[in-house]
């Protein structure tokens, strides 16, 4: 991959990881503002507690996505941006555009996708039986 286009996606990469850091990424937004002297009746604790497992499940999902990321521009660094990590084949520009956190080919994540979905049916069976 030429150095323009590798220079694009390191952009992109970081525009996006400045979104993520900059909206909804700091613990406890205003979700979750409760004063300690503001008494909550049970439906306002129920309230309190969905509103606090949307936050946290919020947070998790946002921090993953910075992780991944991160990884991406480390491979930029390490000159391994758009390599299949499991085939070693180069991942289609395409794929890279629509994902470019992208780390398997789309022949890998495929193949992947179909041991999970195996995976899953062969668990609900054993749960069933
Ligand atoms: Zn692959």
């Amino acid at each position: 991959m030429d150095e323009h286009t590798l220079r694009d996606f390191r952009e992109l990469l970081e525009s996006h990881m400045r979104g993520l850091l900059n909206s909804g990424y700091t613990p406890y937004s205003r979700f979750c503002d409760h004063g300690a002297n503001d008494p909550m009746d049970e439906a306002d604790m129920a309230s309190h507690h969905c509103d606090q497992s949307l936050v946290n499940a919020i947070q998790h999902r946002t921090q993953q996505l910075v992780q991944e990321i991160r990884s991406a521009i480390q491979r930029i660094d390490d000159g391994e941006f758009g390599v299949c990590c499991l085939c070693s084949t180069s991942i289609g520009i395409g794929r890279l555009k629509a994902r470019p956190t992208a780390m398997l080919c789309i022949h890998c994540q495929e193949t992947l996708e179909s041991v999970k979905r195996r995976f899953v049916g062969a668990k609900r069976r054993v749960a069933m039986a």
